[in-house]
């Protein structure tokens, strides 16, 4: 028996009906069983589910999603892979935990918006992606919600996949489910995951963001007087540490210092937060202030400055 069908008899009487009967049967039918609400409210609209095992560990990603070809599968699995991979490097590895994640894909705004605020009390705002442990804390999956249709507000070309987002958010999963004993700053988190997600993606971190941005919060840096060690441990009361942005500038800003003059210290930092070490969180302590002292980091700021200013010149 096939199931072809002539598409010029479809658009009056039986044709019609059969054409709508085989479309929900064969096209809009979800091809897994829903295990929850959230599922439940999504079969529809993410009718498909592709599971990807991370190499080397016994995590689990399910991604739920409407359109992704074989082809973009294939790179989101090197995606996560090559992010486990980095987490690895910097021993962020979770021990033994059998679990699984679950991304769900929308390119549909507004599907993403409404299942984020009725599913997850969440208000999506601009965000491109929202990473959402479930209860009873820590060992406990995460959920993982992408915005991946036309790009108002996003990094990456119009029809492409958010590969950085999604990198991005698999960091948030894994910091989720590695024990931490360590505290660490909003801003902090953030600029962790987007550099762990750069490194996997081999992209810089800044070429991701709005120039115009970097430009004005270098300048809102500047004129704040900021310190390093109240970016980092998230005690600034400046007027730009009170914008929208903030966590994710101040993030990026933290690691692409370190990653120019300490690397080491990120080292440090994920130790940190996996073991509470107070010796750590000493040793952390003394180079923030130090880098103070020395105005090393406005110095910094100071090129980074003239490197956007330079950009902007030749383009
Ligand atoms: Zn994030």
């Amino acid at each position: 028996m096939s199931f072809f069908i002539d598409e010029t008899h479809l658009f009056s009487g039986l044709g019609a009906f059969l054409h709508d009967k085989l479309k929900s049967q064969f096209k809009d039918q979800p091809d897994y069983q829903f295990r929850d609400d959230i599922e439940n409210a999504i079969d529809e609209k993410l009718p498909n589910k592709h599971t990807i095992s991370v190499d080397g560990s016994k995590i689990k990603v399910e991604l739920f999603h409407s359109n992704v070809n074989s082809e973009e599968l294939a790179k989101i699995e090197k995606v996560i892979n090559d992010t486990f991979k980095v987490c690895t490097e910097y021993n962020m590895v979770p021990k033994d935990v059998d679990t699984n994640f679950r991304m769900f894909l929308f390119e549909d705004r507004e599907q993403y918006v409404d299942i984020l605020k009725s599913s997850y009390n969440y208000d999506a705002a601009n965000t491109a992606g929202i990473t959402s442990s479930q209860k009873n804390g820590l060992l406990t999956a995460s959920d993982v919600l992408i915005y991946q249709g036309p790009k108002e507000l996003s990094h990456v070309p119009f029809d492409d996949i958010d590969y950085f987002t999604l990198a991005h958010e698999f960091v948030h999963c894994i910091q989720n489910v590695v024990e931490r004993k360590g505290y660490l700053s909003t801003s902090v988190t953030e600029g962790m995951a987007d550099a762990f997600a750069g490194k996997a993606l081999g992209q810089e971190i800044d070429a991701l963001y709005d120039r115009e941005i970097i430009q004005k919060s270098i300048k809102a840096l500047k004129s704040d007087n900021a310190k390093f060690s109240d970016m980092y441990y998230g005690s600034s009361t400046s007027d730009f540490s009170k914008t929208e942005d903030y966590h994710y500038i101040i993030g990026t800003a933290i690691f692409k210092f370190l990653s120019d003059k300490n690397p080491k210290m990120i080292q440090d930092i994920v130790n940190y937060s996996l073991t509470g070490n107070m010796d750590k969180f000493r040793e952390i302590w003394d180079y923030m202030h130090k880098v103070d002292n020395c105005d090393k980091f406005t110095d910094w700021l100071d090129d980074q400055c003239n490197q956007y200013h330079c950009m902007e010149a030749i383009i």
